[in-house]
């Protein structure tokens, strides 16, 4: 028997149970977080994503049922600025993790802090898009920059009127203090 599973409406254990297989391919549109992240242009860009759903038991671990196991990837191109020549740069964010479903979140708590996979709470109605997208943003680098940046960098320090202004500058320690002491 075939399951139809809705990446937006996951039942989490169903999907386990019938050792769900579910890939696609959403716009950038599609994440509001990530385009917040990006140029707008680029809601056309296309995301990558691919899960499978697992009963596994392991009674090494101590577990007597079979818990409930999800493997999930993603990929995407996301066209962020380099952090150090400030020109378009186009950066591969991927990644790939195992999550392992338990049934509160007071479980979830206390054995997320002792397992090495993600632990998360079941859910009959799981938006797996969210997921791709929370772990998309975590891979994302925070200072993106070009492996070698396509031009030369102007030296700062060579500027004149760099220094000039530079040397006018309160010290960040003394602005600091002054913040102390208002009240
Ligand atoms: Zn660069």
């Amino acid at each position: 028997m075939k399951h139809a599973f809705d990446p937006k409406h996951l039942h989490i254990h169903a999907f386990a149970h019938a050792a769900g297989q579910l890939a696609g391919e959403e716009t950038l549109a599609h994440f509001e977080r990530l385009l917040e992240v990006v140029d707008d242009k680029a809601t056309q860009t296309p995301v990558h994503y691919s899960a499978s759903g697992e009963l596994r038991s392991n009674p090494e671990r101590g577990e007597t049922a079979a818990q409930v196991w999800l493997h999930l990837s993603g990929k995407t191109l996301l066209p962020l600025v380099c952090q150090r020549c400030l020109e378009p740069v186009d950066v591969v964010v991927e990644f790939a993790r195992d999550f392992r479903f338990v049934a509160n979140e007071a479980l979830a708590a206390v054995e997320d802090e002792a397992s090495e996979e993600d632990v998360l709470v079941l859910s009959k109605d799981f938006n797996l898009l969210e997921l791709v997208e929370d772990e998309l943003l975590l891979a994302t680098p925070l200072v993106p920059k070009h492996p070698v940046c396509p031009q030369p960098l102007k030296l700062q320090v060579a500027d004149a009127d760099f220094v000039d202004t530079d040397a006018n500058k309160p010290h960040p320690f003394s602005v600091l203090e002054q913040l102390k002491h208002k009240p």
